[in-house]
């Protein structure tokens, strides 16, 4: 059998492949009619967040059984077109759980003790010692905003800060929340009582500015926010106001509305905010995860369909 592998996936899952006896065709990021020409006659495609696999190229690909996407997020697969021709989609959503809940703690350290700030000082040769008061974490309260498999994550981390745990999410998961010495409470309440506020929610309709002005007013002046979830969850806009004017003490930031950031947005502008590249997913340990659990995944589907 034939897959295709049409992004950088880690040699740990080409070589799965391989072993399993499956002839693998590598083209990194083929253009849609590159796709189509190479997807007729495989049995599976991998992909990543591109290449974008359309109802084009699945209908072109006559033997297609399965599209396999190493990571999270399926926006790049017509899953309807693939639905119509019993093409399963598979993937690996929790492989960077715990690279993106440790990204979040980066980002929540890195502001608390303005480590960016400082080190950008230190390169203009300035000692900004005095600039460099900060926030000591250990019996705060951090407010975790979606606790499915990342904010699990963030809060098992948060416990040994020895912080205070709110938790907010429409699916309450009472076991884990116990484990972690988390507890339930509305988003009003959680944005009122936290010094740290972290995102961990899907971009959905209900969630796109789930943040905004009203919202920010709500937290504590000396509140943190922390966003690598997906940049439209949060109104950048008001963002940008409640930092320049001090309704909050700072944010770190994952994820934008527009990406890359447009150079020069007035983000970049601000001291008080603590920016990465949508890095959060970016570890070896991730990546080497999400390519071997997609592959072990498409493996058991061709072998499936095989018998
Ligand atoms: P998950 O599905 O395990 O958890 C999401 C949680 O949000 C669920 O418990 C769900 O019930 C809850 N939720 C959904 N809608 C809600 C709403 N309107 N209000 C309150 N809670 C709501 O997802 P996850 O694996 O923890 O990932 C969370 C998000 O992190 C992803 O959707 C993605 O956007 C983002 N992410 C970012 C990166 C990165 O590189 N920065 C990498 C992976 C994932």
């Amino acid at each position: 059998m034939k897959i295709l592998v049409a992004a950088p996936l880690h040699p740990k899952a080409i070589e799965l492949l391989k072993s399993e006896g499956f002839e693998v065709i590598y083209e990194e990021y083929p253009d849609e009619e590159k796709l189509i020409e190479l997807a007729k006659d495989v049995d599976a495609i991998i992909v990543r967040s591109k290449p974008k696999v359309t109802r084009k190229v699945i209908e072109a690909a006559e033997k297609l059984k399965v599209i396999g996407r190493a990571g999270v997020g399926l926006d790049n697969i017509d899953l309807e077109a693939a639905k119509e021709k019993g093409i399963e989609v598979v993937n690996s959503p929790a492989a960077s759980s715990r690279s993106v809940a440790e990204l979040t703690w980066a980002l929540i350290l890195a502001v608390a003790r303005k480590v960016a700030f400082a080190d950008r000082k230190m390169r203009e040769g300035v000692w900004a010692k005095k600039q460099c008061m900060g926030i000591e974490l250990e019996g705060k309260t951090i407010g975790i905003i979606g606790f499915g498999r990342i904010g699990y994550n963030v809060a098992k981390i948060a416990k040994g800060f020895g912080m205070r745990i709110l938790l907010y999410d429409v699916i309450k998961n009472y076991e884990r929340a116990e484990e972690v010495g988390g507890r339930f409470v509305e988003l009003e309440e959680l944005l009122r009582e936290s010094d740290v506020v972290t995102i961990h929610v899907p971009l959905l309709d209900s969630t796109y500015h789930l943040i905004d002005e009203e919202k920010l007013k709500l937290m504590k002046k000396n509140a943190i926010l922390i966003n690598p979830a997906r940049g439209p969850i949060v109104d950048t806009e008001a963002l940008v106001k409640a930092l320049k004017e001090g309704w909050i003490y700072g944010a770190g930031l994952d994820v934008f509305e527009e990406e890359p950031l447009p150079k020069d947005h007035p983000l970049t502008k601000l001291d008080n905010v603590v920016l990465t590249p949508h890095i959060g997913a970016s570890t070896w340990e991730a990546q080497e995860r999400a390519g071997v659990q997609v592959v072990e995944k498409v493996i058991e589907i061709l072998k499936q369909k095989k018998e």
